[in-house]
């Protein structure tokens, strides 16, 4: 299970949520049989839109997070609801770049840096609140923190790591998210800093098997940091057989028509969990009747 923390600092100014996504990076891992270059990728923009989405108010609401940096890997999307539970899909699972000199994958290449970074709120209004920025790395997590300051106004600080073992099996996945609410004290600010400026890289705290907890207690520390929430979240597909009719639909009647006139069935995968839904012929000339 995945868990979810949000502590908050004496004053209020700042906010961190850590999160352990080691069983939903694993999770992704086996349905997307993706290579650990993406997994690494798909790992920490799934653990970040699981947080981003943890803000959310409401039941019912959304976030989706969209990379497209123009690299191997294509498109990655990854969706969120309002506890943090997830579900992501990558243009191409398989893509492969070769790792750096010092033997780290390279999440960077396989993301690529020539594209956007997209977040769309969906809130149950009338239209979803949409934010975009380019990319500044493709590695996520800083341009995370970008897209925070410039769409939103927030300073914000993110971490995310995906810890291998040596046949790339997935040790340990988490992150944290920092984010400064004013007003908060220059005091604060200068302490976090400090705080910040010691603490070890994401990928030896989870290493070191540091739980979420302790992540956002050592954020805090010395500014009387208090467990807020925390709760378990996983990596789940909503999919079902009405909504993917309803994608069918989306297609319009020439190509459903098309479609019900080529073949018996036509198959549809979900690109999130892999579950195959069929629909007979009959069923899509039924649906261009409605
Ligand atoms: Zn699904």
């Amino acid at each position: 299970m995945g868990k979810i923390v949000r502590a908050l600092s004496e004053d209020g100014g700042v906010l961190c949520s850590a999160i352990d996504s080691t069983d939903m990076v694993r999770e992704i891992a086996l349905l997307h049989e993706s290579t650990p270059v993406v997994t690494a990728a798909l790992g920490r923009m799934t653990t970040a839109a699981s947080i981003m989405g943890a803000m959310l108010k409401y039941e019912g609401d959304r976030l989706t997070l969209r990379i497209n940096g123009g690299g191997a890997c294509g498109t990655l999307t990854a969706v969120s609801d309002y506890r943090g539970n997830v579900k992501c899909c990558a243009g191409n699972p398989k893509a492969y770049v070769p790792p750096r000199a010092d033997g780290t994958l390279d999440v960077e290449g396989v993301v690529g840096q020539d594209g956007s970074l997209t977040v769309i709120k969906d809130m149950g209004l009338k239209e979803p609140y949409v934010g975009q920025i380019p990319l500044v790395t493709g590695g996520i997590a800083q341009d995370i923190t970008s897209y925070y300051a410039i769409s939103e106004q927030i300073p914000t600080v993110c971490a995310l790591g995906i810890v291998f073992g040596e046949s790339a099996e997935i040790k340990a996945a988490g992150g944290y998210m920092i984010q400064v609410v004013p007003p908060v004290s220059d005091r604060s600010v200068k302490v976090l800093e400090d705080n910040l400026g010691k603490m070890e890289r994401i990928t030896q705290l989870l290493e070191n098997g540091l739980e979420p907890e302790k992540i956002a207690l050592t954020v805090l520390s010395g500014l009387g940091g208090e467990i807020l929430d925390s709760w378990e979240a996983v990596y789940y597909c909503d999919c079902s057989r009405e909504r993917t009719l309803g994608i069918l639909a989306s297609l319009g009647k020439k190509e459903i028509a098309r479609l019900a006139e080529e073949q018996e069935e036509t198959e549809v995968c979900c690109h999130f969990c892999n579950k195959k839904y069929k629909f007979s012929s009959e069923e899509l000339v039924k649906l261009l009747k409605e």
